[in-house]
């Protein structure tokens, strides 16, 4: 389509670039002061991982997207959580555990100044178990005279030291192409399933909201299926649920059930956990305590999974306990504090009778056919036309933008390209967003849109 002024490779590129399906995951790991928050900075090429970790503010931004050499991928920062909460080995242990978990790739960092210590060992074993590829990064080689400390690295079994400086950017380029090397294009936790198996369930929400509660009376305490991960010894993290006469797997199950109960830091494993097991699933399902107000927290995990690009379905936990006022109550905080996803199925549950459980099925099925959707390009087309023509853009310094055409480049979730003539507003937009989803439906999933603008 050498279409009104746009060039067909163009065309092309804008498709192929807003088409990606989810991408892989790279997990930064390593113990507190190796320079794992430095090194993501450098990765992303921005300052905010840094910016956000002040002492004692609880980081619940996890995870960031970074591009090298023209290929996207997300990168998991673990730097964020109180060394103190377990003692260094079993805090460093257990945020590696989530993060190896959550990744297609790793980079183990460490200090090449101070050498492989113990926790390094231990970290070792934990990568060697996970069998997921590995790049090790020597850090704070700022010189050449640095170079020796990273060749003893070599000792760790790993391959390759890659002697970097993350504060300097010293080899940082060779240590990303390696990584691009071992990185898959897509995320294989979540696509690896074949067609046709289980798909793949996130059931999350702030501590206490009954997550354990539910996942117990949707599983039926005895009819559990543990899946065990090939290859790992630890216990099992996904289960396979029978339910509404299809298998499920509920991912990072074995998070929810163990419960790690802490005092400081808390919060920064939660969110590392919530954020692993949103990046293997390909629904979440927010559990929010109903009882109680909708709070921040409850925003941020729903933002997670927005952002992450899930389908989403909505839950609201302990239905039993609700008197008339609260349910009112509840109506007007779902309306302005969950708003922004009102396209979201819902359902009131209660996971202490098993009230309206069965219709978690349905919800999670409806987002996931959202998020499948894909509205072929000649109904988008003309419904793009009678829109546009219904409804042009506002005239803004005596220009008028006016949208040609689209296309939908991707699925899982939707994603959209528009070209057009000038600078779209993000008002029209939003405007063209909710008219996508009342003509197409799209519930449960949210829903990308990018617009070229011819030269
Ligand atoms: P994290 O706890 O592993 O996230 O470590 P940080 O990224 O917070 O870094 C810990 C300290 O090491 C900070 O003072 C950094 O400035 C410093 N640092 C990080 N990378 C380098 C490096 O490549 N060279 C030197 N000399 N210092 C570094
Ligand atoms: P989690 O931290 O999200 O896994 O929450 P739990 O499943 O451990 O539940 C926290 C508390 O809420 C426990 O005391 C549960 O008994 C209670 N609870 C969970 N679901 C319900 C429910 O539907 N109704 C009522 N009344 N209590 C519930």
């Amino acid at each position: 389509a050498a279409e009104e002024g746009f060039e067909r490779e163009d065309v092309e590129g804008a498709i192929e670039a807003a088409g990606h399906g989810p991408l892989p995951v790279l997990a930064v790991i390593g113990r507190p002061n190796v320079g794992k928050s430095t090194l993501v900075n450098r990765i992303i090429g921005r300052r905010e991982a840094v910016v956000e970790d002040k002492p004692g503010v609880t980081r619940d931004r996890v995870t960031y997207e970074a591009e090298w050499a023209g290929r996207r991928f997300k990168v998991v920062d673990t730097g964020g959580w109180e060394q103190d909460v377990l003692g260094i080995d079993a805090s460093v242990a257990a945020q590696a555990e989530y993060a190896i978990e959550a990744a297609d790739a790793v980079v183990f960092v460490v200090d090449a100044k101070v050498g492989a210590t113990d926790t390094d060992e231990a970290v070792v074993r934990l990568l060697r178990k996970a069998g997921k590829p590995v790049v090790l990064c020597a850090n704070k080689v700022d010189g050449p005279s640095g170079e020796a400390d990273a060749a003893y690295l070599w000792s760790l079994g790993l391959g390759e030291p890659y002697p970097v400086s993350a504060l300097h950017g010293r080899g940082t380029g060779d240590m990303l192409d390696q990584v691009l090397e071992v990185l898959p294009d897509a995320p294989a936790q979540t696509f690896g399933t074949a067609v046709g198996g289980p798909r793949r369930v996130a059931l999350i929400g702030r501590p206490n909201v009954g997550k354990s509660s539910l996942l117990n009376k949707v599983a039926g305490e005895e009819r559990v299926v543990v899946n065990e991960l090939a290859g790992t010894t630890r216990d099992p993290v996904d289960e396979l649920i029978e339910l509404g006469g299809k298998t499920w797997k509920f991912v990072d199950t074995a998070g929810i059930r163990k419960r790690v109960h802490l005092q400081q830091g808390a919060d920064y494993y939660a969110s590392l956990r919530t954020a692993a097991a949103v990046e293997k699933a390909e629904v979440a399902v927010v559990l929010i305590d109903a009882s109680e107000s909708i709070s921040v927290q409850d925003q941020r995990i729903v933002t997670m999974a927005v952002e992450a690009g899930r389908a989403l379905v909505l839950a609201f936990n302990k239905w039993d306990t609700l008197d008339e006022e609260r349910r009112y109550y509840l109506e007007r905080e779902i309306e302005t504090e969950l708003g922004q996803v009102a396209w979201a199925p819902r359902v009131n549950v209660s996971a202490r009778t098993g009230r309206h459980v069965e219709k978690l099925v349905p919800a999670i099925e409806t987002a996931l056919a959202g998020w499948e959707t894909r509205v072929p390009t000649g109904r988008l087309n003309s419904f793009l036309g009678e829109l546009v023509a219904a409804h042009p853009h506002p005239v803004r310094g005596g220009k008028q933008p006016r949208i040609l055409f689209g296309t939908q480049a991707g699925t899982k979730p939707p994603r959209f390209v528009l070209f057009a003539t000038g600078f779209i507003e993000a008002g029209y937009r939003r405007f063209i967003e909710r008219r996508l989803r009342e003509e197409f439906g799209f519930e449960g999933t949210p829903i990308h849109i990018s617009v070229r603008v011819r030269e």
